[in-house]
């Protein structure tokens, strides 16, 4: 199983970064949870967000942020649509069924020509 963020939308922000009060590199950026197996690939509604400044390379964990980062991250949480969860089935996933389908049906015809 493979698990994925996907990067869902990024913004910019202009806000001064807690570590090196740079007011050019703050980025947001939301991530939702893509899962892949053999059977199905599925979007969950799993959501996740971080915070980056780009200019010291530095993750800034909600605990840095500033109040005003704060007022920020919850405007863009509202305003973010995440994509709708969903499934899709891979073909492995109905061979699958049709084999376990398949195999009481042969063995009731096995059953009746004996
Ligand atoms: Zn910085």
């Amino acid at each position: 199983m493979t698990e994925k963020l996907i990067t869902i939308k990024e913004v910019a922000l202009n806000n001064n970064c807690p570590e090196c009060y740079s007011k050019n590199g703050m980025k947001l950026t939301f991530h939702q949870k893509f899962i892949e197996t053999k059977f199905y690939k599925s979007i969950t509604s799993e959501i996740s967000h971080n915070i980056e400044c780009k200019t010291c390379n530095t993750k800034i964990y909600p605990v840095q942020w500033t109040e005003d980062i704060e007022r920020v991250f919850e405007y863009q949480k509202k305003s973010f649509a995440p994509k709708k969860s969903s499934k899709y089935f891979k073909k492995e996933f109905w061979i699958g069924i049709a084999l376990i389908l398949l195999i009481p049906i042969v063995i009731v015809i096995i059953g009746l020509s004996l």
